[in-house]
Parts: C-alpha cells; sequence; structure tokens
C-alpha cells in the first residue's frame, strides 16, 4: 500500500503509518505533479495547501481515501470522490479542546478586559478602576450547541463555578442532565446567561440565530462568544448592540467576511477579536495528523474509519445490532440480480416489524444497492458511490418502511422491476439469514450454495420431472422447498443442488411441460 503526504503534518503521523505502508512525503508537490503520480497511490493525506481537485481524483486508479488532517474539506472535490466510491475523512475532534481553551480565553479576557488593558498599560497608563471586571464563579455560562467542543467547554466552565445553561435540540434533557448541564430553549437561555458562547455549524437554521430580537432578550452586562463561524452572529446587529451597551461585551474568532477588514466592529471597546486561530495550536496538528494516520491505517487493514464524511458510519452498538441484516441484504440482493431478468430501472426496499424502527437502515438500503450494482456494472461499485451511480443510470430507488412483519419479528423485502417484469424477494435475520417469501409465496431457503428456481403448474408429477431432468445430468439434489398459494396453481420450487448447473439444462428444465420459468442462482 502507498500513501503519499501532499502537505506538512506531524512526524508522529508519519511514523505511525510507517508501520504499515509505503510513504511518500512531496509537500512541495504541484498540481501538475499530482496528477501524474497520484495513479499509484492508494492513500493521500493533505492540510489545506493541497487541492484534491476533480482532475486529481479522475487520475487515481488506486486510490481509496483522501485524508485531510484537520476540519475542513474545502480543497476536497468531495462529488468527485463520492462519485468514484473514494472516502474522505477528517479529524473533526483534533481541535475539540484546542477551540474551547480559546472559547475559555475569549471569555476570560473580554469579562476582566485584558486585551484593553494590555493596550492603557503599554500606552504609559495605569488605569487601575477603568478595568473593573466580574468573577465566572457562580455565573451562569449559556452554551448554544452541545457537541465536541460544547462539551469541553461545559467541563472547563463548570472548573470555574459556573452552571451551565445549553440549547441544543438535538440534546435531551437526559442527556445534558447526565454530564450536569440543563437543556433549555434558547429564549430561556438567551434570558438567564450571564456569558453565552456559540458551538453550531452554519447552516440555513443557524444563520443569524443571533439578531437584533435576541440581543434585545439579553441580560444587559451579558457577554457573547462565537468561535465557531461567521454569519451565525448578525454583525450588523451585534454592532448595534455593543455600541449601545445594550450588552457587555462579545468574542468573535470568526466573521461573516474573513478578514473583517473595515468592519465597524473593530473599533469598539467591548470587542475582543481573533483572526479566525480558535483551532490553531501544535497538539491539534498533532492530534489531527495523529487521527487521519490512523483512519487510513485502518481502511488498508481492513477495519472501519470512523470520520467518514461521504458515508454514513455507524457507532459499534449499532454496527453490531445491524450487523445480521447486513450479511442478509447482501444474500437477498444477490440472489435477486441473478434471477431477475431484463435492465432494472427501480429498486423498492421495504423494512418491516421491528428493523422499521432501527436507526440506519440507510446503510442496508447501500449495501444493497452496492451488491445489486457490482453484479450488473464493470466499473466498482462500493458503500459510497452506491447511490450516486443508481442516480446516474437513472435507476430509481425507493426506501419505506412498515411495522406489520407477517408473524417475523423483522422483515426485509427488496423488490426489482425491470423492463422485462418485476421479482420480489423477502429475508429476515433473528437466527439466520433466511428467505421466507419469494414474490407471493412463502419459503423457508437458507442463501446459499448453488439453487435451481422454478415455477411451475402444481399438478402432480411436476416435481417428478424436474428433479429427473436433474438426475439425468447427474446434479445431486440437496434440499428442496415449495411455496404455493393453493393446489393445482402456479407454485414455486427452490432446489438446493450439489453441483453447478449448465445453461443448457435450465433451458431443458424451462422446456418441461407444467414449467413456466427456470433460474439458477449461486450464493
Ligand atoms: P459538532 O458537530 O460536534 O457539534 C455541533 C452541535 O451543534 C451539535 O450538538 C448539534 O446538535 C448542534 N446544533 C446543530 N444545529 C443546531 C441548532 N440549529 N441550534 C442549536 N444547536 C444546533 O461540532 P463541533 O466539532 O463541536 O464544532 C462546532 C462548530 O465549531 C462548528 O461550526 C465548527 O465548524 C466550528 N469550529 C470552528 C473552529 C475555529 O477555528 N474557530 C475550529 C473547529 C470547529
Amino acid at each position: 500500500m502507498k500513501v503519499i503526504i501532499a502537505d506538512q503534518i506531524n512526524e508522529k503521523g508519519i511514523k505511525e503509518l510507517e508501520d504499515v505502508a509505503d510513504v511518500v512525503v512531496n509537500t512541495s508537490i504541484t498540481q501538475e505533479e499530482l496528477i501524474e503520480e497520484i495513479k499509484d497511490f492508494d492513500a493521500i493525506i493533505v492540510r489545506s495547501r493541497t487541492k484534491v481537485t476533480r482532475a486529481v481524483i479522475e487520475a487515481a486508479e488506486k486510490l481509496k481515501i483522501i485524508a485531510r488532517a484537520g476540519v475542513g474539506v474545502d480543497n476536497v472535490d468531495m462529488a468527485a470522490a463520492t462519485e468514484k466510491g473514494i472516502m474522505v475523512v477528517n479529524a473533526p475532534e483534533s481541535t475539540s479542546i484546542t477551540v474551547a481553551e480559546h472559547t475559555m480565553g475569549l471569555i476570560m479576557t473580554l469579562i476582566r478586559k485584558i486585551s484593553i488593558a494590555d493596550k492603557s498599560v503599554k500606552a504609559g497608563k495605569w488605569e487601575k478602576s477603568k478595568f473593573m471586571g466580574i468573577e465566572l464563579n457562580g455565573k451562569t455560562l449559556g452554551i448554544i450547541g452541545l457537541g465536541r467542543i460544547g462539551t469541553q467547554v461545559s467541563i472547563r466552565a463548570k472548573a470555574f463555578g459556573m452552571e451551565i445553561l445549553v440549547y441544543d435540540p438535538y440534546v435531551t434533557e437526559e442527556a445534558g442532565a447526565e454530564i450536569g448541564v440543563r437543556v433549555v430553549d434558547l429564549e430561556y437561555l438567551l434570558k438567564n446567561s450571564d456569558v453565552m458562547t456559540i458551538h453550531v455549524p452554519l447552516t440555513p437554521e443557524t444563520k443569524h440565530l443571533i439578531s437584533k430580537k435576541e440581543f434585545e432578550m439579553m441580560k444587559e452586562n451579558a457577554f457573547i462568544v462565537n468561535c465557531a463561524r461567521g454569519g451565525i452572529i448578525n454583525e450588523e446587529d451585534l454592532y448595534e448592540a455593543l455600541k449601545n451597551n445594550r450588552i457587555g461585551g462579545a468574542g468573535l474568532d470568526v466573521f461573516e467576511t474573513e478578514p473583517p477588514k473595515d468592519s465597524p466592529l473593530l473599533t469598539l471597546d467591548n470587542m475582543v477579536v481573533t483572526p479566525h486561530i480558535a483551532a490553531s495550536t501544535k497538539e491539534a496538528q498533532r492530534d489531527a495528523a495523529i487521527i487521519v494516520a490512523n483512519e487510513v491505517k485502518k481502511v488498508f487493514t481492513g477495519e472501519a474509519p470512523k470520520n467518514v464524511l461521504n458515508m454514513p458510519v455507524l457507532d459499534p452498538e449499532t454496527f453490531h445490532a445491524i450487523k445480521p441484516y447486513l450479511k442478509l441484504s447482501e444474500k437477498l440482493a444477490n440472489f435477486l440480480i441473478q434471477a431477475a431478468k431484463g435492465n432494472i430501472t427501480e429498486v423498492n426496499i421495504t423494512y418491516c416489524g421491528e428493523l422499521a424502527d432501527f436507526p440506519r437502515v440507510d446503510v442496508i438500503s447501500r449495501t444493497i444497492l452496492k451488491e445489486t450494482l457490482n453484479s450488473i456494472l464493470t466499473e466498482p461499485v462500493n458503500m459510497i458511490n452506491a447511490p450516486t451511480i443508481a442516480k446516474n443510470r437513472g435507476i430509481v430507488i425507493t426506501e419505506s418502511k412498515r411495522s406489520e412483519a407477517e408473524g417475523y419479528k423483522s422483515l426485509i423485502k427488496i423488490e426489482i422491476k425491470s423492463d422485462e417484469g418485476e421479482l420480489s424477494i423477502e429475508g429476515n435475520a433473528t437466527r439466520e439469514p433466511r428467505i421466507v417469501r419469494i414474490d407471493k409465496y412463502w419459503v423457508n431457503v437458507k442463501p446459499e450454495g448453488t439453487m435451481v428456481i422454478t415455477r411451475y403448474k402444481d399438478i402432480p408429477g411436476s416435481i417428478g420431472t424436474i428433479g429427473t431432468k436433474l438426475g439425468e445430468h447427474g446434479i445431486n439434489i440437496a434440499k428442496m422447498q415449495v411455496g404455493r398459494q393453493a393446489p393445482s396453481e402456479e407454485a414455486v420450487m427452490v432446489l438446493t443442488v450439489d453441483q453447478k448447473v449448465p445453461v443448457d439444462v435450465i433451458d431443458e428444465i424451462r422446456a418441461l411441460e407444467h414449467v413456466y420459468d427456470a433460474v439458477y442462482v449461486q450464493l
């Protein structure tokens, strides 16, 4: 396995990789050189200098993983990587402590007026009474967004003796209570916090989350800090609130436009600013290098990396619960794609019973798509690019859920529609993978080995003629399963056989009287 490290990363990360891979460090490689050389590499690690463009990705022949030793992935063409089935990973947790510490730094600077006091002393003044501050002890901190960084801030703020309120619609009161914070609504937080700090992503929901109305709700001497993303606080409204001393002060590491250049905010004394450096520490860079090196190592040793940005990743508990159904879904999709005829136009997946309540069935759907598409396409399909490839090929995918599972605890139903008809299969994995239904016929088939599936008229002698035909060609029947709805009507029979069945033999079975169709499936 070969890895190219195209930007400078910490030595510790490089050392981690040298145990398992052939590592090339070339931190001055140009775009043109990278396009030329990328075909030899299985992994690339970058920071922000190197742009992993569509041209680089298209020139790659073996590339499995693009790793960004840091958080933002603006320098990686995510769409191109996803189309090609290359995973993109980053190291979001590498900066959590660093950003939390910077947040505490901005809070302390604000409440103790450190930066203006510093300027004053350096200007030869000694204005002790001008810089009266407040203590954090006993005050209330409002944390907006209790993710990785918000949680680290809560731990540090508690050490300062603060009470913590949290606004995060995705965190329950119980989860908050477990780490000693009170989850409240935004209005309550704004009205009751002495200091507020923002740790949410910038999304349409959080854009200008803090504007005029919110500033008006805040306590008179409240302080607010933003080390998340510019644009979450409305800067015009912040300027008004600070200029009119509506609030005590604000600290920003991030701005709507960076650098903020002519922003009037920069003229205010009750404002502390830093140039988007909350994540910039040696430790964060070291940790980012070690984290992505380990992610690359995992890919090389067949384990699942945890920070994949273009594929759903499961926590160990969910993975354990879902694993039997991943295996089942592979079997079902393989069976179906061999048994179905024509060009596929639609794949409909239904999760029934308890499985309908599983949190991450989308991973099962991707597995089904991957197996289905891999059997019909020559281009490599994996869990990452399966939905994109299906879409590009005009294959319609639907996913639905049903609480009823026909007497089973859980069932997966896959239906394939093609230009020559449709076929469905249902399976259960409570004890072991089982096919329990083929179209409308209930069966109980272990999905393994070689199988001949026939549709025939359920009258005396039909089964015998099929068995005899196989016998004539020296093919031994190991197991037989019959599914029917009513005597003398159409029925389905699944024969598990000991040998491979040549196409000619399947044709001969199809030609038998009372046999409507026969297919051969190998799992
Ligand atoms: P995270 O994903 O771990 O946490 C984000 C939290 O925000 C989650 O708990 C989520 O539930 C919550 N959230 C989402 N939408 C919300 C909403 N509308 N209202 C309230 N809460 C909401 O992310 P993180 O690693 O803690 O990072 C937080 C922010 O910090 C991100 O915007 C990230 O880009 C930024 N960041 C900035 C720097 C920097 O250099 N200044 C460095 C790293 C991260």
